[in-house]
């Protein structure tokens, strides 16, 4: 039986909308936020309206431009390039304390309406050192929310422990495998879907359904 209401923080890519499904099999009540830091491509915010609109989930969008104040990197500046990090370094497309700021502002939309879930598609697998993905920092944030605003809220994780490949999967078992292909935008060059093929996201997310594809059809 599915209970209570959930804010899904949603950028319209494969990772959130697959637990925005998630979410509206679990939850009476699925409300979508999509934060609006300048990133470089606007498409992301069309694509965030077009899935929430067709899924008719309500949907909030959040201008967090300040955060492009704070933080010049590859997603919100369009003159530097976006670059894999290597050795250990933070890949370019870091916002330090993005996380962090994104679940807060959930939190506080969430104590609004009356919601006691916040679902994010964090994911420390796939860890490529961001330090607000890792699940020590989510249940440190969780406690702090609650402190915070003497409540009893849960942040979900869906993806937390699951490889690209089990995402697809979790997809594909919610009945939402072609629809998370197509709607969606992981492309840093901006091309919905399959993508461009050539940047960092594009490799790793064929690399993931190639994988789950595979296994599939050995099994
Ligand atoms: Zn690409």
């Amino acid at each position: 039986m599915k209970q209570g209401k959930a804010v899904v923080v949603f950028s319209g890519g494969q990772d959130s909308t697959t637990c925005l499904f998630w979410a509206k099999e679990r939850f009476e009540e699925v409300v979508a936020v999509t934060f609006d830091y300048g990133q470089r491509h606007r498409l992301e915010i069309e694509c965030a309206k077009e899935i929430t609109k067709e899924l008719g989930i309500s949907h909030h969008i959040l201008d967090m431009s300040l955060l492009n104040q704070l933080a010049p990197n590859a997603l919100t500046r369009g003159t530097i390039p976006v670059e894999d990090g290597e050795g250990g370094e933070l890949p370019s497309t870091f916002v330090p304390g993005r996380n962090l700021l994104f679940l807060s502002f959930a939190g506080v939309l969430a104590k609004q309406i009356g919601a006691k879930h916040i679902v994010t598609g964090v994911c420390e697998t796939d860890f490529s050192g961001y330090p607000d993905c890792r699940d020590i920092f989510i249940k440190s944030l969780n406690v702090t929310l609650n402190l915070s605003m003497d409540d009893t809220f849960v942040i979900e994780t869906p993806l937390m422990w699951l490889n690209k490949a089990q995402t697809w999967e979790l997809a594909d078992q919610l009945g939402a495998l072609e629809f998370v292909r197509e709607k969606t935008l992981t492309c840093y060059n901006g091309i919905k879907a399959d993508g461009c093929g050539e940047c960092p996201a594009c490799k790793l997310r064929k690399r993931g359904l190639d994988e789950y594809l595979n296994s599939k059809v050995e099994s």
